[in-house]
């Protein structure tokens, strides 16, 4: 799995950051930055961060089938 940002939508509400602060920072004024595009071990609040963004900006999406070796 790997975590995309729509950076259109995001307006750095930092929901993602308090879901996840491993995997996401969002500065005081900007939008996000991922810290670790495969969420691993924090798979499932990643998935947290994903339902609660308020502009659904972000989504996990499965499309490395190498990863999954
Ligand atoms: S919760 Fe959504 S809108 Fe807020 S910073 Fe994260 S990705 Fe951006």
């Amino acid at each position: 799995m790997r975590l995309v940002v729509d950076l259109d939508l995001c307006q750095g509400h930092a929901v993602c950051q308090d879901e996840a602060p491993a995997l996401f920072q969002v500065p005081k004024t900007g939008q996000v930055e991922i810290l670790r595009a495969d969420p691993g071990t924090d798979l499932e609040a990643a998935r947290l961060a994903v339902r609660y963004c308020p502009t659904q900006a972000l989504s996990l999406v499965d499309d490395s089938p190498e990863e999954r070796r």
